[in-house]
């Protein structure tokens, strides 16, 4: 088990995680797409049980495809977007990979929602693509 830690840009928030993450994903939805002004999101999920935050972030509700209600966590100061949290998996949390120090260890198991992905932002085609969830 090897330790991960991480921060946003300014350093406000800051993160340790144990454990291995439970699912890698990249996402190509529209809310993806506004959220990170790029083409996708990539995010690695873990039990919330294996993650300690140390600082205060902002969060942003909505509802997602499936009815459930989306959590966003973003720096309050640099606006550097952290953490999501789904009711339909309370047990779980995405971290923004790109927000780990080193994020060797990542490699997306899944493509979501390629039916919206900017022709502008290409894929690796060895990946299990989905067009939507
Ligand atoms: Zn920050
Ligand atoms: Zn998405």
């Amino acid at each position: 088990m090897t330790n991960k830690t991480g921060h946003c840009h300014c350093g406000a928030v800051h993160f340790e995680v144990t454990g291995e993450p439970l699912r890698m994903a990249q996402c190509h939805c529209n809310a993806c797409r506004r959220i990170t002004g790029t083409g996708h999101n990539v995010q690695a999920f873990f039990r919330k049980s294996d993650v300690v935050i140390h600082g205060m972030t902002s969060t942003h509700d909505s509802v997602s495809d499936k009815g459930n209600t989306r959590t966003r966590h973003f720096c309050a100061v640099c606006g550097s977007r952290m953490f999501s949290e789904n009711s339909a998996a309370p047990d779980a949390i995405g971290i923004a990979v790109g927000e780990f120090d080193d994020s060797s260890w990542f490699k997306p198991q899944v493509i979501l929602y390629n039916a919206e992905r900017p022709a502008w932002d290409p894929i690796d085609s060895g990946i299990d693509i989905h067009e939507f969830m």
